[in-house]
């Protein structure tokens, strides 16, 4: 072997480690470090976003959205290049707000003229793996920024929103302060003896820990390991054992005296039900939690926030357990989901995150886009067959201890296939899952493509772990996690059991493992943490490429003639041949033709399809702006509809009036055919009789538009094309 010199061999090194930690070498250039070694929890999450705001003033903006129960700030990192970006309120001067009817109007932020994508974790606080995935997302971004020119361009184009943490009080007590507490803490007298939240677990031994508390108990479930005496081994319900048996609790006691331990805690209620869309079930019952749907601070910040932010057409919301990823709904059966949606849910994104996931996913999703169908409404390419496809197998695409076998269709969606195990709707057969779901309220109501991602599932993600098998496969797989904490860790994840006196239980020992570390319910710090992050930033960065843009992709301004006097002159329209008969003198008058041409070049269609219906949405539009005092619109008013832009991208399944490949369908609107030679006054009555052109086929994923406009002497024109989840695009233009 030959050796390198030392400098090379170094650096040589220095690569290889950069390849292990998944980092490019520009990475490595962090203005705010994180590492991923142990968990931040709300206090470390905070300052992290607040550092990485100050760090990066130009690509982000930090957001206050509300308050936690107990007053624990709710944030949005806004991640978006500020000085790009505009919107229609820009365009547009009101000269007197009063007077022109014009109230409360926050002015917009220019990234929202940009399509959003929305990530959260820490929704339910004993989940804050997501908060982690959060934080990941956003040093893979800001730190891409300069360094990867395909992220730089996702910032500059779109605005992404990330919430780390949508349950403060929650994630707290889950990571800083030892009790698992998936739900908010909204105050709630739980055991309903007129006090709140005075009997939680309880630092018993003072060592600013809540671990757990064992004693002998000849009634214990417990035995402690022969290998390895920290763990302590669950008997089976009826299990005979000739061992010592033991009790394991939480170290706590009983703080009001009312023989019970632990009963009215901090524990508020579930912010994942409490969400507007399905929160009574049909019996008439409470299916969701809290007294009313949007009662918690906690999700009634985010729906004011979406409010406010009617971009955002991606929704990714991380909990925790399972390693799968939820698709909507929860409340309702696929029969309610649009079949375009459905397909751009399971054929497009379903299918990309099972083949970062490694595992299989049904075979109909290979299909090639159906061909356009002739006037056809989008509906299912081929009829229903009912029969379940069946899934084929996939290879494994880079990702270690994926287990195959784990792999398992599950039910039969209203479309003909099997789903996955790993991607699914929490909805099963005819059983609503839930009540007031986030995800489902995200797409129901506000109309974006919403999905949970379960992040973690211990048996088959814990990067390193070995495979155990037998029965005794679990108490295994507790002892290799007690030793990997000693070595990788330093033992600090795990406290030494110590004799303790109980005032109630009598003798025993305190120890065990921090709660945080020890559930099982979150990805391990270190390599797993990484691991799970590393692949769901993928599917975010992936998901981000999918982002409509509106562009306007030509645009003219052609004066037809100039007249002091206009009814005299006639138009002669030949398809889009425009002649003029000129009549009358030349004067201060211009008689201009507008052309724009309007394109979708992102992936994605401007709204879902059920958005297109959805009150708070509204359909793509075109303004032409000009100096207001001195144009008048002969045909076409400054603003005109063009419906929902279709995207570039097909939809396996769907016919769609969007070409293939190659080329792109076109609709003209705004001018009908003008019958020849008709006088311009009459012209004018016609087009109002024709609706303005208003009834022009809304198809595919580019529109013509053209106005017909008399303006006085010169001046610049502005086509403004604004999209709510679309973007907003300006061009000027000058007569010619
Ligand atoms: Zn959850």
């Amino acid at each position: 072997m030959k050796l390198l010199p030392r400098r090379a061999g170094r650096a040589v090194l220095f690569l290889a480690v950069c390849l292990l930690l998944g980092n490019a070498p520009g990475a490595m250039a962090q203005k705010v470090p994180i590492a991923f070694d142990d968990y931040h929890g709300y206090t470390g999450t905070v300052e992290y976003i607040q550092r990485v705001a100050r760090a990066y003033p130009d690509i982000t903006e930090l957001i206050e959205i509300g308050q936690s129960t107990l007053g624990r700030t709710q944030y949005v990192l806004v991640i978006s290049n500020m000085k790009t970006g505009t919107t229609i309120d820009k365009m547009i001067e009101l000269r007197n707000m009063r007077k022109e009817n014009i109230r409360n109007v926050t002015p917009m932020k220019p990234y929202h003229g940009k399509p959003g994508q929305w990530i959260d974790g820490g929704t339910h606080g004993n989940e804050y793996t997501g908060t982690e995935v959060c934080l990941y997302i956003i040093d893979k971004l800001v730190t891409g920024y300069d360094s990867d020119p395909a992220i730089k361009k996702l910032i500059d184009d779109n605005a992404f929103y990330i919430c780390p943490v949508v349950n403060p009080d929650g994630v707290f007590n889950s990571t800083e302060g030892d009790v698992s507490q998936r739900q908010n803490s909204m105050l709630a007298d739980n055991d309903e003896d007129g006090q709140v939240n005075e009997d939680g677990p309880d630092d018993l031994n003072g060592d600013g820990h809540i671990t757990q508390f064992r004693y002998r108990d000849p009634e214990g479930r417990y035995v402690m390991d022969d290998v390895d005496p920290r763990l302590m081994i669950r008997l089976g319900r009826d299990e005979e054992t000739t061992r010592e048996r033991w009790s394991v609790i939480r170290e706590d006691r009983d703080n009001d005296g009312d023989g019970r331990r632990g009963e009215d805690g901090e524990r508020g209620i579930d912010v994942n039900r409490n969400f507007p869309e399905g929160w009574f079930n049909d019996d008439n019952e409470q299916g969701g939690s809290g007294y009313y749907a949007a009662s918690a601070p906690e999700s009634r910040n985010i729906l004011e926030f979406f409010t406010n932010n009617t971009n955002i057409l991606l929704v990714q919301s991380f909990h925790t357990s399972g390693g799968f990823t939820y698709r909507p709904f929860a409340r309702w059966s696929d029969s309610q989901i649009d079949p375009k949606d459905l397909a751009v849910f399971d054929r497009i994104m379903g299918k990309k995150y099972c083949q970062l996931l490694g595992v299989e996913y049904p075979a109909v999703w290979d299909e090639e886009a159906a061909p356009p169908a002739a006037g056809a409404a989008a509906g299912f390419a081929r009829p229903r067959t009912g029969a379940p496809v069946p899934a084929r197998a996939r290879q494994g695409q880079g990702v270690r201890g994926r287990d195959q076998a784990r792999t398992q269709a599950i039910g039969t969606t209203g479309s003909g296939y099997e789903l996955p195990r790993q991607w699914r709707p929490p909805y099963r057969g005819d059983r609503p899952y839930g009540y007031g779901i986030f995800i489902d309220w995200a797409y129901a109501q506000f109309g974006s493509y919403s999905m949970t991602t379960e992040l973690w599932n211990r048996s088959v993600d814990f990067v390193g772990m070995p495979e155990f098998t037998g029965d005794d496969a679990q108490v295994q797989r507790d002892r290799w996690l007690l030793l990997h904490q000693d070595e990788k860790f330093g033992g600090k994840f795990f406290i030494p059991w110590r004799s303790y006196r109980h005032p109630e239980l009598g003798a025993g020992e305190i120890g065990g493992w921090i709660p945080r570390y020890g559930s099982g319910n979150n990805a391990f710090p270190g390599d797993p943490l990484r691991h799970v992050a590393e692949i769901h930033w993928q599917f975010e960065l992936w998901k981000a490429g999918l982002l409509p843009k509106i562009e306007i992709t030509d645009a003219t301004a052609e004066v037809l003639y100039e007249t002091s006097n206009a009814s005299g002159a006639t138009v002669q329209y030949q398809g889009d041949t425009a002649t003029i008969n000129r009549s009358g003198r030349r004067g201060a008058y211009r008689i201009v033709l507008v052309t724009a041409t309007i394109e979708n070049t992102g992936a994605l269609a401007t709204h879902v399809a059920r958005g297109q219906r959805l009150a708070g949405n509204r359909n793509d539009v075109v303004w032409l702006i000009g100096d207001r005092d001195r144009i008048t619109f002969l045909q076409g008013s400054a603003h005109q509809s063009i419906g929902v832009l279709e995207g570039t991208m097909p939809i396996p399944g769907i016919a769609t009036s969007a070409p293939a490949a190659g080329g792109r369908s076109r609709q003209v609107q705004g001018m009908p055919n003008i019958p020849m030679g008709m006088p311009l006054e009459l012209m004018q009555q016609f087009m109002q009789r024709m609706g303005g052109g208003q009834q022009a086929a809304r198809e595919g994923n580019v529109r013509e538009v053209k106005w017909l406009v008399a303006i006085e002497g010169n001046m610049p024109l502005k086509i403004v094309a604004t999209s709510q989840k679309g973007g907003t695009a300006v061009r000027e233009i000058t007569l010619r």
